[in-house]
């Protein structure tokens, strides 16, 4: 670490030098190539001298303890509460973007809270929260700090989750994954023809990250925010659908989330017989939890057996108001097993 610089500028690992003081960014799939004393699209990584570096290291944004269900992260250590926390910018520029003010924002000394990853975890125990979770803007672009976070709260027998866009590279998320990162609330913002379109991102990679975080005895659950005339469309629908049935089977769990107007889009709220389209849709091609999330109506928050259709879960209030599934996470009348990482927590 050279002297000269402010103590947040903390250096990264993941880059490769591309020679002369270039230096390719390898955090996320973007892979931004920087040249010396340039920030890449995240306002988070800058090439200085060669060297890669996160320039916001510890800069937090927001701090709140917050229901698992909010995430919305429903077969996660239901019940919980974590110690949520944010940075300032994202590798994305989604124009209806909802919490824009952190997320499109620059890093700033003057609005953050500094916390080094030890005071953060001691914050949540102070707290009584049951884990941590890095979400509001995306915790990718601020990598090298969560996972510093995630190795202190594992020891501290505290979980940790992210809110992501999962666009992270493969390298960076076996990290993620190795420290104890190990819930993951994954957006797909849509299929290859709209991401392009309004974000200029490839959404295979996110399926590709989803399964991989599979694999490694990792915890998904995915998120579609349905944005009117943006990824609304039927084929649209059906590619996000086919998709997560081929990448990541029928037990991941799928929100389907209303959008509303927010930063640069100014189309109407989605309609709730659209939520439901594609709730039926999703239901029809196998997915057994399918939730409908963001609208007044939370009866489509709840969780049924598929085998034998007994209510098993009932969120009311982003809070569990009543629990059947038994201690071995199984529906007690037909003893189906649900998929529940960690158990549900009494508070
Ligand atoms: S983390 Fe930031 S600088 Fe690095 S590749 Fe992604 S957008 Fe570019």
């Amino acid at each position: 670490m050279d002297k000269d610089l402010p103590s947040w500028y903390h250096p990264s690992k993941y880059h490769r030098s591309l020679g002369n003081d270039m230096v390719q960014c390898l955090v996320c799939e973007r892979r931004c190539i920087l040249q010396s004393g340039r920030i890449g699209v995240c306002w988070n990584h800058m090439n200085i001298g060669g060297g890669l570096y996160n320039i916001a290291y510890g800069f937090l944004s927001a701090l709140e303890s917050r229901p698992i269900e909010i995430k919305p992260l429903f077969h996660y250590w239901p019940n919980s509460t974590a110690l949520t926390f944010s940075g300032w910018g994202c590798n994305f520029r989604c124009p209806w973007c909802q919490n824009y003010l952190l997320s499109q924002s620059r890093p700033s000394i003057r609005y953050s809270l500094e916390k080094t990853p030890m005071e953060l975890v001691f914050e949540a125990l102070r707290r009584g929260d049951n884990g941590l979770c890095a979400s509001f803007n995306e915790p990718t672009i601020h990598a090298e700090y969560i996972i510093d976070v995630a190795r202190i709260a594992k020891e501290k027998g505290l979980y940790f989750t992210l809110v992501t866009n999962g666009y992270m590279t493969l390298g960076v998320l076996r990290e993620m994954v190795d420290v104890g990162i190990d819930g993951y609330s994954i957006d797909i913002k849509g299929c290859p023809d709209s991401c392009r379109r309004f974000l200029g991102i490839d959404p295979y990679y996110v399926f590709r990250n989803a399964r991989y975080i599979i694999d490694l005895g990792g915890h998904v659950e995915m998120v579609y925010l349905i944005v009117t005339n943006a990824n609304d469309y039927d084929e649209c629908i059906d590619w996000v659908i086919d998709n997560h049935i081929h990448y990541l089977g029928e037990d991941i769990p799928l929100h389907i989330n209303k959008y509303y107007p927010a930063y640069r889009y100014n189309e109407p709220p989605t309609s709730m017989r659209k939520l439901l389209e594609v709730y039926n849709r999703a239901r029809k091609a196998g997915i057994r939890y399918v939730y409908i999330g963001n609208v007044l109506d939370e009866r489509y928050q709840d969780t049924y057996c598929p085998r034998c259709g007994k209510l098993l879960v009932k969120r009311r209030g982003y809070r569990v108001v009543y629990w059947a599934i038994d201690d071995n996470s199984r529906c007690p009348r037909c003893g189906f097993k649900i998929p529940i990482k960690g158990h549900y927590i009494v508070k």
